[in-house]
């Protein structure tokens, strides 16, 4: 209920008398599978915590816009797009097609995986597991809103997207960092 009145409080105010958020029905009926095979209870419930809210970040108008609108150079356009337009790139998220598990059942599956490592690694992936690696020296310190960007970044490569290896400044514009930064500032309206 809490989340069905923050979405309509938001719609009512970009514009009054409108409730239903103008959003495909793919918006309307997405939803996540996500698996934690360790850690404490404490870094389970913060990631339960941001699945809800990257749920509800999905579902949302406003994320709708902020990937279709998404600019880099002044041109609508991710970097490291694959070819596809924003509108395309927005498709690819909802459909929930995962290189490994690749029916389009609008649903992000993830497995999570937790580790320690004294590194700047926040978390990691490959292309050959479900898995994807969670580093607690930043999941520990994190809150649910940086949680759902990694979370989504890293489920974001399992759709396929890359970004280059090494910083610059137009990686930050590339999907995974992109999307990634658009959920969690999103994410904190929930
Ligand atoms: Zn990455």
């Amino acid at each position: 209920m809490k989340q069905f009145f923050a979405l309509a409080l938001t719609a009512s105010l970009a514009s009054p008398g409108i409730i239903q958020a103008n959003v495909p029905t793919l918006a309307e009926t997405f939803t996540t599978d996500v698996y934690v095979l360790n850690g404490t209870s404490t870094q389970k419930s913060k990631i339960d915590r941001a699945e809800q809210k990257i749920k509800d970040v999905v579902r949302s108008e406003e994320f709708k816009n902020r990937v279709i609108n998404f600019t880099y150079n002044g041109v609508k356009r991710f970097v490291d797009n694959g070819g596809l337009t924003n509108t395309q790139i927005y498709y690819k998220i909802l459909n929930g097609a995962e290189r490994l598990l690749p029916s389009q059942d609008n649903e992000m599956d993830l497995k999570i995986k937790t580790y320690y490592q004294n590194s700047s690694t926040v978390g990691w992936t490959t292309t050959s597991s479900m898995y994807i690696n969670m580093n607690t020296k930043f999941l520990n310190q994190y809150s649910s809103n940086e949680t759902a960007k990694t979370m989504v970044h890293e489920w974001l490569h399992k759709l396929g997207f890359t970004h280059s290896k090494y910083y610059s400044t137009s990686r930050n514009y590339s999907v995974p960092y992109g999307v990634g930064r658009i959920v969690m500032e999103l994410a904190s309206r929930y």
